[in-house]
């Protein structure tokens, strides 16, 4: 079993899509190991993103990502990473497949109604990013 990290986006939160996205989570297989709703600050989200500081799109993702409340999980699976990203599709909504997550729920590259961590590496960074160690079960 190994596990990954996610955020629920405000555009999908605001939309009413959060109950819908978390019971896709839980029928792909994934078991959820800790879960919170928050609003990020600024200074958070451009902490969280600090990897795309050079982007054009970096402070409108920021202004985007604190602009109201997340939900931030850790999931567990086998081949947790790569699966969770084939479950949400495309960073673009418009080039995700059918059935996805980002296809079903998002409108815009920007506000894509959901985050996947990339790798191993950035799950465990990001799940401690929102987690404390006794948080996560
Ligand atoms: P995430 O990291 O959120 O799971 P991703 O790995 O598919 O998404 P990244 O390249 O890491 O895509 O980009 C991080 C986020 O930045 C995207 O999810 C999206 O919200 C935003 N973003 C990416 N590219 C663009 C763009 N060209 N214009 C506007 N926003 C963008
Ligand atoms: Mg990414």
């Amino acid at each position: 079993m190994n596990r990954t990290f996610t955020m629920i986006k405000p555009d999908a939160v605001k939309n009413g899509y959060t109950g819908a996205i978390l019971n896709d989570i839980i029928e792909d297989g994934f078991k959820i190991v800790a879960m919170k709703y928050i609003r990020l600050t600024k200074e958070n989200a451009g902490a969280f993103y600090a990897v795309h500081k050079e982007r054009p799109f970096y402070n409108d993702l920021v202004d985007f990502m604190s602009s109201g409340p997340i939900v931030a999980a850790i999931l567990e699976k086998e081949n947790a990473v790569e699966d969770y990203r084939k479950l949400i599709g495309a960073t673009n909504p418009q080039e995700a497949a059918q059935g996805t997550i980002r296809q079903k729920y998002a409108k815009s590259i920007e506000a894509n109604a959901v985050h996947g961590a990339d790798s191993d590496e950035n799950a465990k960074i990001e799940g401690n990013f929102f987690f404390s160690q006794l948080e996560q079960f």
